[in-house]
């Protein structure tokens, strides 16, 4: 390990921050490192192996589009990206979409959306934005990132308002003759997995008719399945004018997008573009991996999975003091502590044979692939279990 480390530190940017594991494997829901040993994946690449590792429809579908057509550029008509394309429209409801490579990406791209629709139908361009959210990381998304420290040393970009998540009223007293658009996550990932009262997306809704401004929600993290319905806002009927998607949209592989209602698809020739973003091989990829998705029903089986876990973790708490609270929807979890143990757990979990990761450091999240089994998801509980008691015992 320390000299993969090393070498590490002498080539890569940024050579913080990494576990100290060599993942060379996976299948399923399980990764193995360079000495064999095996981990449950309780981080599934930030919430992006969705149908876990090596799935076999999706190591077909990339040996096949391999073998056919990787990439070519928007210059030319490709048949994958609309197959995909129609799928999500029909799945969502929206107008039109456009493909990009990150959830950065998408997040970006709404943003110029709303800036263009604003400037075009209201004479301002602002983005009311939450407090604690995570947008991605381009100088816009990070803008509009309601946590400091990622814009600070950047320099904003004008145009945003941060107000307090779930809090409608704070969101209705930002509104000024400026406010283009509303941007939010309907479960807050990075910020927590903060999980808004029932009733949040729909009282924003009401404030964007009222006003005529675009509601925009980031899904990047919350959609294909994650909380227990294809998109989020499926499990209060909220729908958006504008939502980003990428993460779990690809398995693993780098697609997003953003889509449009009629009312927002206002983006022209030259307005956008890209060069990678909907091409076939990763068009392809997306395509099975959002067919697998809706034809086995995995949405549904997540919200059971997501109840079972948060179940399962709550009658920890009995046991472990520790344990303030159990919070979450579907396979989008998090257990916050009493005290800032969340660094420790997880060296004691990755010791145990299970990966995760903190969102804070009095917090854990836990995203597994959506295919995880229950049988999985009651080692790993076991494992948190083991891991509390060791803390608590030290
Ligand atoms: N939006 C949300 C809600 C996210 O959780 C993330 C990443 O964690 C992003 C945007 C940025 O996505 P990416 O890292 O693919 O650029």
């Amino acid at each position: 390990m320390s000299t993969t480390a090393e070498r590490e530190a002498a080539v890569y940017m940024m050579s913080a921050g990494r576990q100290p594991v060599v993942l060379v494997r996976g299948e399923g829901s399980k990764l193995w490192d360079d000495g064999d040993k095996a981990y449950l994946d309780f981080v599934s690449g930030i919430a992006s192996d969705s149908l876990g590792h090596s799935h076999p429809k999706v190591v077909e579908t990339i040996q096949r589009q391999a073998e056919t057509l990787i990439q070519v550029s928007n210059y030319y008509y490709t048949l994958p990206q609309l197959d995909l394309g129609e799928i999500l429209l029909r799945e969502s409801g929206m107008q039109r979409l456009f493909f990009v490579n990150s959830g950065a990406e998408a997040t970006e791209g709404a943003i110029k959306l709303a800036r263009k629709w604003g400037r075009t139908h209201r004479g301002g361009h602002e983005i009311i934005a939450m407090e604690n959210s995570f947008h991605g990381r381009t100088l816009a998304s990070i803008s509009a990132t309601g946590t400091a420290r990622y814009s600070e040393p950047f320099g904003p970009v004008d145009g945003f308002t941060h107000v307090p998540f779930n809090d409608v009223d704070a969101v209705r007293s930002a509104v000024t003759e400026a406010t283009a658009a509303i941007l939010v996550e309907p479960i807050q990932g990075e910020g927590g997995v903060n999980v808004p009262a029932d009733g949040y997306l729909a009282a924003l809704r009401e404030i964007c008719d009222a006003h005529d401004l675009l509601l925009m929600l980031d899904e990047v993290q919350t959609g294909i399945g994650r909380t227990g319905r294809l998109f989020a806002w499926q499990h209060e009927g909220v729908q958006p004018d504008v939502m980003a998607l990428a993460k779990g949209l690809g398995s693993g592989v780098p697609i997003g997008a953003f889509l449009a209602n009629e009312r927002a698809d206002i983006l022209e020739p030259g307005d956008h573009g890209t060069t990678f973003g909907g091409q076939p091989f990763t068009a392809a990829v997306a395509h099975t991996v959002l067919s697998t998705i809706l034809d086995e029903e995995i949405p549904e089986q997540v919200a059971q999975k997501g109840e079972l876990l948060m179940g399962l973790l709550r009658s920890l708490q009995d046991r472990h003091p520790a344990i303030n609270e159990v919070r979450g929807k579907g396979l989008l979890v998090a257990i916050e502590f009493s005290s800032e143990i969340g660094a420790e757990l997880v060296v004691a979990c990755r010791e145990r044979g299970m990966l995760c990761n903190t969102v804070r450091a009095d917090t854990l999240r836990l995203i597994p692939p959506l295919v995880i089994t229950e049988d999985e998801l009651q080692q790993a509980v076991d494992i948190i279990d083991d891991a509390l008691t060791s803390i608590a015992e030290s």
